[in-house]
């Protein structure tokens, strides 16, 4: 089987770029059909298709149920190969999917133990961790065609550099993955290629135009507008925890005062529990407070599961600010969707009702009703498999 699509050299390169880009969206074709889809003669498709499961990527999926005539075979892309690995790197942790050619899930790991750290010590414990528990998978590494990388903060896809980890002038990040795990690359802003993976996991039922929300920690934002990726000129785009909105004094970690991000994430949650607590309001976590212990953003979310009252308060601040910011994003983009995903998406229960009550508040009617916003259909899931599923089609479009 050729490695890339583009060691074909053959004559029909752009067709076979189309049918399995088709193939990625809809399990199988007949001949008949996909000669409709490319507009040309079943002989054509015939020899087309033919070329492509020579290569192996394309396999005879079995005859279609037809109550009239003969039954076609149905062609789709073939389980057999090859295997796709996203890996969704944060701070404290790594996630892990693997997809087969198909799409299907075939291993989801959340929370390998890993430490992200500026340096390249670091990046080679990430492959190594990767490795690792693929062999304990018993993931046949041979077969993985390529992998995908998430990466927090600014990514170029393109030029595969990211600027706020694994920073290097020499090389870009993506040039050091592709030498430790000796396969093509794509590297990805986290918030895109969590958008990405619930596009595709058919969160927005077929609709084209979705925003993705990511509040974890920080606040991000990808975009899927006409079923693309918008990535922006340096593919930094979605930069929404940095807009300037409120006025609030408080000072954001990239240095300006009220963004966003400073009311509407996980570390703005994180400090208005704290400060809560810290003025007497009653709490699962003051105990744990006065002992001078560290709270951390899961034991908030763990006590908002537990049903305490003064978590669940802040947290429903935390969702009204970002309705805010969201009514606007619906009145500047009228998408088909808003999806609210990240870390604090656990706690859709409480933080979803005020959010919805600010956007209505807030948005223009009319723009505000062709809106459909829901919480996260993969979850934590979201980035790996995101990734997982982008480092495919990069190298079907390659
Ligand atoms: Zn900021």
């Amino acid at each position: 089987m050729a490695s890339f699509l583009n060691d074909i050299n053959g004559r029909y390169a752009s067709e076979e770029r189309t049918i399995l880009n088709l193939c990625l969206k809809n399990p199988g074709y007949s001949l008949a059909d996909l000669a409709k889809e490319l507009d040309t003669s079943i002989p054509k498709i015939s020899r087309i298709v033919g070329e492509l499961v020579d290569m192996g990527y394309l396999a005879d999926l079995g005859k279609q149920e037809s109550t009239t005539g003969r039954r076609p075979s149905i062609y789709g892309l073939n389980p057999e190969a090859g295997y796709f690995v996203g890996i969704d790197v944060r701070q404290d942790g790594l996630s892990i999917a693997v997809t087969d050619f198909p799409g299907r899930i075939v291993l989801f790991e959340h929370d390998v133990p890993f430490r992200l750290q500026n340096n390249e010590e670091s990046v080679s414990k990430m492959c190594a961790a990767v490795k690792d528990r693929l062999r304990k998978a018993d993931i046949d590494i041979g077969k993985v065609r390529s992998y995908g990388v998430n990466l927090t903060g600014r990514v170029n896809h393109e030029t595969g550099y990211s600027y706020s980890y694994f920073i290097s002038e020499e090389k870009p990040i993506r040039n050091l993955l592709e030498e430790y795990f000796g396969k093509a690359v794509s590297v990805e802003n986290d918030s895109h290629g969590m958008a990405y993976g619930e596009y595709m996991s058919g969160i927005a039922d077929g609709a084209s135009n979705i925003l993705f929300l990511n509040v974890g920690w920080g606040l991000g934002m990808g975009m899927v507008l006409d079923g693309q990726l918008f990535y922006g000129k340096s593919g930094f785009s979605g930069e929404v925890g940095h807009f300037p909105l409120l006025n609030n004094q408080q000072i954001c970690r990239c240095g300006k005062i009220g963004c966003l991000e400073t009311g509407a994430s996980g570390l703005a949650l994180h400090r208005l529990v704290k400060e809560r607590i810290g003025n007497g309001q009653p709490s699962l976590l003051t105990d744990k407070h006065k002992a001078g212990e560290d709270i951390s953003l899961d034991d908030i979310l763990n006590a908002i599961q537990d049903e305490d009252v003064t978590a669940i308060e802040c947290i429903e601040e935390v969702g009204t600010t970002l309705g805010r910011a969201v009514a606007g994003l619906i009145n500047i983009f009228n998408p088909d969707s808003v999806i609210i995903g990240g870390r604090l998406s656990v706690a859709e229960r409480y933080l979803m009702p005020p959010l919805k009550i600010a956007v209505n508040k807030y948005s223009l009617n009319l723009v505000n009703n062709d809106t459909v916003i829901k919480a996260s259909r993969l979850g934590k899931a979201a980035g790996a498999i995101g990734a997982s599923l982008l480092a495919k089609s990069r190298m079907l479009n390659n």
